[in-house]
């Protein structure tokens, strides 16, 4: 997220040099109030899904904003007051309508494209799928047949996919439309 206003006394902000901790750093602050963005990156919560009634098939959605058809992990930012794990189980059950029966991390992952840092758990999942207007389709997937993308949410499934024992293989990313 950009800014051009204080967030606390509007004034312009101006990239100025100060000292920190780690020496002389330049960033966007402000010069009436030293208000100071940070930017640092946001933490994403990513699930695996497998659908324990569903013969251990996982579970990827393709968003509705997207317009390629990339299909992957059920992701949402954390609420105030939750933990990541009540954040991941309640990303679900809006995302999918399923409801966890375990929630255990995967790992960690950095996405420095978007500035965040996200945090895959597998989920294990049961229900009728009902998709959130977010989502436009999902598709399941045996751990055979499903396909990694070289990106921080893909290298999670991955690193999923080995620790049961597959091995994971990956498909090319769709070119990205130029930033505008
Ligand atoms: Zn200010």
């Amino acid at each position: 997220m950009s800014f051009k206003f204080c967030p606390a006394c509007a004034t312009p902000l101006e990239m100025l040099t100060r000292d920190e901790d780690g020496g002389p750093k330049e960033r966007l602050r402000c010069p009436a109030c030293a208000w100071t963005h940070w930017n640092n990156p946001t933490p994403v919560l990513a699930a695996v899904i497998e659908c324990a009634d569903r013969d251990g098939q996982i579970l990827l959605a393709r968003n509705a904003a997207w317009t390629h058809r990339m299909f992957a992990l059920i992701t949402g930012f954390m609420e105030a007051g939750e933990t990541p794990k009540e954040g991941i189980t309640r990303e679900v059950a809006e995302e999918t309508s399923l409801q966890a029966d375990a929630v255990n991390l995967i790992g960690v992952y950095d996405f420095q494209r978007m500035n965040q840092v996200i945090i895959a758990y597998h989920v294990l999942a049961r229900g009728e799928v009902k998709l959130s207007p977010e989502l436009a389709e999902y598709k399941l997937y045996t751990p055979e047949t499903v396909r990694c993308w070289p990106a921080g949410t893909g290298y999670a499934l991955a690193d999923w996919l080995s620790s049961r024992g597959h091995r994971p293989q990956f498909i090319e990313l769709p070119p990205r439309p130029a930033a505008t």
